[in-house]
């Protein structure tokens, strides 16, 4: 599994990783451990944050669960 950084819209530095939901296999916790992503925790929040900056705590969504409306 790969992971990917992301500007953090607080502080504007590369930092910002994606919150994982769920129950983390081992790997996750590896990378989590590394800070490569954030633990949401097990319980799958529809309306939580989706990334988070490692440097600030910054956490925000990326609107990809937004219902669009044709
Ligand atoms: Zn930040």
């Amino acid at each position: 599994m790969k992971f990917t950084k992301y500007v953090c819209p607080a502080c504007r530095q590369k930092t910002g990783i994606d919150i994982l939901y769920g129950y983390p296999s081992y790997e996750t916790f590896e990378m989590a451990e590394r800070g490569e992503v954030a633990l949401g925790g097990c319980c799958i929040d529809l309306e939580g944050p989706e990334r988070k900056c490692s440097a600030c705590a910054h956490e925000w969504r990326i609107m990809r669960r937004e219902v669009k409306l044709v």
